[in-house]
C-alpha cells in the first residue's frame, strides 16, 4: 500500500520543476508545474504565474509565440521573492509555417476596426484570472475540417500582410452552432467591423478562447459557459469572404496553436470548398 502511494506521488503531483514538452515547436504551450516553492516561471523575459491545483502543486502555462528564433532556451521557476529556485532547458523548434494567400474583394480587404474594437481585444488578451474553469481535453468547437492552420504566413491578394494566421479556421455552413471549447466566463459578445460577431471567453489561469465571424449569438457578456454549450452561430460577417469558423487559443495573452490542444484534421487541398476565408 504504502509503495502504492509512492508510486503515485511520484508520476503525479510530487514531481518538482516540470516543464512539458522540454522540446517545443512554435506556437506551442509549456505546462510548468511544480509541488514545492516555486510561484512563477520565467522564459525569455516573460514571467508567467503558477497557479494552486485542488490536487496539490502549482500549474502554469508558458506561450512560445510564433515569431520565436528556434533555439535553447532556460525556462526559471521563481519562488515569491523573485528568486530562482531551478532553470530547466527548453528547446524551441521551427515550425516550418507556410505562407497561404487570401483572395478577397477590396471593400474587405479595407475593412476597419469598430471604435473601441481592438482595445477591448487587447484588455479581454491581457486579463489573466484566478480561477481554473477548463480542463483537458478541450473539445473543437465545431466538428469541421481545417482550412487553414495555425501560425501560417498570410497574404491578401498576393501582398504580404506581415502577419500571420493567429488562430485556426475550420469549414462549418453558416448557422451551425459553435461550441466553448472549455468552461468559462463570457467576456466579450459584440459585432465588431474587423473580427464580425465576436465572443471571447475566460477559461482562467491564463487560457483564453474567441470566436469570430459569427451569424449570431448564444450567449450574453459575464454568462458561464460549459464545455461544450453554444455560444454562437457560423457565419461570414467582418473580415470574411464565406462562412467558416476563425477561433483561437490565448496562453497568457499570447496565441498559441489550438492544434496542439484538440486533435484536427486538414481539409484535403484541392478541394475548392477548402479555400481560405481569413
Ligand atoms: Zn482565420
Amino acid at each position: 500500500m504504502r509503495k502504492l502511494a509512492f508510486l503515485v506521488a511520484a508520476i503525479g503531483w510530487g514531481q518538482t520543476f516540470q516543464a512539458t514538452p522540454s522540446v517545443a515547436r512554435q506556437g506551442e504551450t509549456i505546462r510548468v508545474r511544480d509541488a514545492g516553492a516555486a510561484t512563477s516561471a520565467r522564459m525569455s523575459g516573460r514571467t508567467v504565474r503558477l497557479f494552486p491545483q485542488p490536487e496539490g502543486g502549482r500549474l502554469g502555462l508558458m506561450p512560445v509565440p510564433v515569431l520565436t528564433t528556434p533555439g535553447s532556451f532556460q525556462l526559471e521557476f521563481l519562488g515569491d521573492n523573485g528568486k530562482v529556485l531551478h532553470a530547466a532547458t527548453i528547446t524551441v523548434r521551427d515550425a516550418r509555417f507556410r505562407t497561404q494567400n487570401v483572395v478577397m474583394g477590396r471593400e474587405i480587404q479595407e475593412l476597419q476596426p469598430s471604435p473601441g474594437e481592438t482595445e477591448t481585444f487587447a484588455e479581454f488578451r491581457k486579463s489573466v484570472s484566478e480561477i481554473r474553469r477548463w480542463a483537458e481535453p478541450l473539445a473543437a468547437p465545431v466538428p469541421g475540417c481545417m482550412i487553414s492552420p495555425f501560425g501560417v504566413k498570410r497574404l491578401h491578394n498576393g501582398k504580404p500582410t506581415g502577419d500571420y494566421h493567429g488562430g485556426i479556421d475550420q469549414r462549418s455552413p453558416a448557422g451551425r452552432p459553435v461550441h466553448a471549447v472549455a468552461a468559462g466566463v463570457v467576456k466579450i459578445v459584440r459585432k465588431f467591423n474587423l473580427r464580425g460577431g465576436t465572443v471571447a471567453i475566460d477559461h482562467g489561469q491564463g487560457l483564453e478562447s474567441v470566436y469570430l465571424h459569427l451569424s449570431g449569438f448564444a450567449t450574453t457578456e459575464g454568462a458561464v459557459a460549459q464545455k461544450g454549450d453554444v455560444v454562437g452561430y457560423i457565419g461570414s460577417t467582418g473580415r470574411s469572404t464565406g462562412a467558416h469558423l476563425h477561433w483561437a487559443l490565448y496562453v497568457n495573452g499570447v496565441p498559441v496553436n489550438p492544434a496542439q490542444w484538440v486533435p484536427l484534421t486538414a481539409c484535403p487541398t484541392g478541394n475548392r470548398k477548402a479555400r481560405p476565408h481569413s
